[in-house]
């Protein structure tokens, strides 16, 4: 994180020693500065983003105090804000402008937040690294030669690279906190429900999350406060118990804190480097007096073949929608069904291809019972672990992913390898339970993350927990080497 935290930025501004609209500026250097190598972003408005500065100035001139009011946010680019772009990081929504604000970004523009650019992302949030962008990738800032993780590529480099405090991901298996581990941010994906889904575009319906990016956990609790509520536009929501004590947020007293390891998440796939950073964390938190003890967790085992046939399947039906009538690319194409198929054919990159092929099958007559239905009971399964081990621990602490940033095409030709970079993180999401990724220190350079889940509604929980950890740590304060200038 090169440009401060949010919350170092909250004083500032409420202090009256920045405007929002010189944090803007800076977020426009930034981006034409690094951004020709980084990659990150898609699209920006320059002009409306100033707008809106300026208007939080006003208000905090006026004395309005809260929390987002005037701090620069990045929007991940399948998120809808109202006459920009919203791309999805697919050529099949080429030249469509979105009429309306997702409901998250409605909320942020209202408490004063000034979103600055949409961010790349792999195709539809399909992947793990990033690289699949129809856009090109954007590059780890910590070494250029290695990705940044996805599939929310360009919202952590965005925070990583100091553009922005803030900034928007989306979650369905991993891809705010894979991201995050590989890059040394903090991102949050919330229990199912805690962030309406209205104008997040679809990938997996019942596992989307909305997810918030920063520096550190108390940046992240500014940002979720500003935004969680039911929301009447999406049917799933719901309101967050605790919500309160975002805006006066505290660390978690550690003393009992009762801490799971799942056993089924420290086997031998998990790098040598990675291991020893989570168990000097752990000392970390047992030094202030958490206990510390194995649980298991049987059914993980079956996690991503679960979470890839159900998301498969709910891709097949939610990709549906971009045929070239509604949105975006249209192919020449002679009668209808031609122009609908040349359109996907044109429009959509190999791995969303592969998902909608493998979805359509997984759901077809005769399939339906061998594959989506027995995912489905898989899932139960593995919800059911969760529950059981929640009533003897109040957390669990896991890695994120089972190395540190790869080097780019390493995984691209296979898409077995890039499926199981997601091992860690597609169970909490089948599960609906918030989990977090924070930095857990340095191995040969690279930073890795650490993953705390918590039982459903405990996201509040899980954000004074990280906050603890990171009041005693300086991982998070890590700038990458080359952009400490
Ligand atoms: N990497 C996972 C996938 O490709 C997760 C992506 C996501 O969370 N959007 O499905």
């Amino acid at each position: 994180m090169a440009a401060g935290t949010a919350v170092d930025w909250r004083e500032g501004l409420d202090a009256g020693d920045v405007s929002s609209e010189i944090l803007v500026k800076t977020a426009f250097e930034r981006i034409r500065r690094l951004d020709p190598l980084l990659g990150a972003i898609l699209a920006v408005n320059e002009e409306r983003s100033l707008q809106l500065a300026r208007a939080a100035d006003a208000r905090l001139r006026a004395g309005e105090r809260s929390p987002v009011l005037g701090l620069p946010i990045v929007l991940k680019d399948n998120l809808n804000w109202r006459g920009l772009p919203v791309s999805c990081g697919s050529r099949v929504l080429d030249g469509y402008m979105t009429p309306y604000d997702a409901t998250v970004v409605d909320r942020l523009l209202q408490a004063g937040a000034v979103p600055v650019a949409k961010a790349n992302m792999d195709e539809f949030a399909m992947g793990s690294s990033g690289e699949y962008s129809a856009f090109g990738p954007a590059r780890n800032p910590w070494d250029t030669t290695r990705v940044p993780g996805g599939s929310s590529s360009g919202s952590v480099v965005a925070v990583a690279a100091g553009y922005a405090p803030l900034a928007l991901g989306s979650d369905t298996g991993g891809s705010v906190r894979l991201p995050a581990s590989f890059c040394n941010v903090t991102a949050l994906r919330p229990t199912y429900g805690v962030l309406s889904r209205f104008g997040l575009t679809a990938m997996a319906s019942s596992l989307d999350q909305v997810g918030p990016i920063a520096a550190t956990a108390a940046d992240l609790a500014l940002a979720l406060g500003a935004m969680v509520g039911r929301d009447p536009l999406d049917s799933t929501s719901s309101d967050l118990p605790g919500a309160e004590r975002l805006a006066s947020f505290r660390p978690k007293d550690l003393k009992g804190l009762r801490i799971g390891l799942p056993r089924e998440y420290f086997g031998d796939g998990l790098e040598a480097g990675v291991r020893s950073l989570l168990e000097g964390a752990l000392r970390v938190y047992a030094d202030q007096g958490a206990e510390i003890r194995e649980v298991s967790l049987p059914h993980t085992r079956y996690a991503i073949d679960t979470y890839y046939l159900i998301c498969t399947s709910e891709v097949s039906s939610n990709l549906s929608r971009f045929d070239g009538v509604r949105y975006g690319h249209r192919a020449k194409g002679g009668n209808l069904r031609e122009m609908i198929a040349e359109t996907r054919d044109e429009g959509l990159g190999a791995e969303v291809k592969r998902r909608i092929l493998l979805g359509a099958f997984c759901l077809s007559k005769g399939y339906y019972d061998a594959f989506y239905l027995k995912a489905m009971k898989a899932r139960t399964l593995i919800a059911r672990d969760f529950e059981q081990v929640f009533e003897s621990v109040d957390v669990l602490a896991t890695p994120v992913s089972p190395g540190v940033a790869f080097p780019f095409g390493v995984k691209t030709e296979d898409p077995m390898a890039m499926y199981l970079a997601d091992a860690f993180t597609v169970t909490a999401p089948l599960a609906g339970l918030p989990c977090l990724s924070m930095p857990a220190g340095f191995t040969a350079g690279l930073p890795a993350g650490i993953q705390l889940i918590g039982p459903a509604f405990s996201d509040v929980m899980l954000l004074e927990t990280a906050h603890a950890f990171q009041l005693l740590t300086t991982h998070h304060l890590e700038i990458p080497p080359p952009l400490s200038a």
